[in-house]
């Protein structure tokens, strides 16, 4: 036997043992917790790519699991990947978690709240959820939380623009922002908070095809284009949720 394949060998051995020993098949405390022989995140990280290497399928059985609360497909693409390959990121409906959450709060950092404990006590996994929104000076801050039904039920992201530009009509200061909040809620009841923003100004009319709700009506200071007219990476760099993940990724790989 080559000296290579014994170190692959070797590898995949230790990475069994680490996680049969440390998991007892999916405890919920390691799916985000700390390794428990003493071995560090590095380590089991290398391991975990040989594995994956060598046994995709049984990898996705051991993957530590993060649900996320909400049913945006787009949204799960883009934290899938940026968590990584070390991350298995479910929908509430992978998770089988398939009730309405209702977002009673006054602020971003109450609805994410109450949309990360209620799932996460339903499923006893670790959820992650966001919310976002608007904010435009020259209105006070709204739509903020209630961006989504700025023109009333159902949501109509075209309704929201229109009735956005008719209230922006005589607005000299257009100054605004996408707001981000994550919580992270964890079954041992820790739970976690990041908050990301990114400036910009309302347009005076819709520019770009890209994004979705208000992109093709805001300017973004950092790109200097709308973000209807920018791709999904450059968004992704600067954007409210961008910033709001890259912060809870921080958090997650110190628990
Ligand atoms: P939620 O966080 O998914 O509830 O989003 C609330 C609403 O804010 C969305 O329906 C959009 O109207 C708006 N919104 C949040 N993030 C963005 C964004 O990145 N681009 C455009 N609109 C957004």
């Amino acid at each position: 036997m080559s000296a290579q394949k014994r170190k692959n060998l070797a590898a995949r051995k230790t990475y069994f043992i680490y996680y049969t020993k440390n998991t007892a098949f999916q405890s919920n405390e390691f799916i985000v917790g700390k390794p428990k022989l003493g071995i560090t995140n590095e380590i089991a990280t290398r391991f975990t790519k040989t594995l994956y290497y060598y046994f995709p399928l049984w990898y996705t059985f051991f993957m530590k699991k993060i649900v996320l609360a909400s049913s945006n497909k787009g949204k799960i693409k883009e934290i899938s990947e940026m968590l990584g390959s070390d991350y298995q990121v479910l929908s509430m409906a992978e998770a089988g978690f398939d009730k309405e959450i209702e977002e009673t709060g006054k602020t971003f950092e109450e609805n994410s709240f109450i949309k990360a404990r209620t799932a996460c006590d339903a499923l006893s996994l670790p959820v992650l959820a966001d919310d976002s929104g608007l904010e435009v000076d020259f209105l006070g801050g709204a739509p903020g939380v209630y961006s989504a039904r700025y023109s009333g039920e159902p949501v109509d992201n075209a309704r929201n623009r229109a009735l956005l530009l008719k209230n922006m009509q005589n607005a000299n200061d257009r100054k605004a922002r996408f707001v981000c909040v994550m919580t992270l809620c964890l079954p041992n009841g820790k739970t976690f908070s990041t908050r990301g923003s990114v400036e910009g100004r309302i347009l005076k009319e819709e520019t770009g095809n890209n994004g979705f709700g208000y992109d093709s009506l805001f300017y973004s200071d950092d790109l200097n284009k709308s973000f209807g007219e920018a791709s999904d990476e450059e968004k992704n760099g600067v954007s409210h949720r961008g910033r709001a993940l890259k912060e809870m990724i921080k958090i997650l790989k110190t628990l």
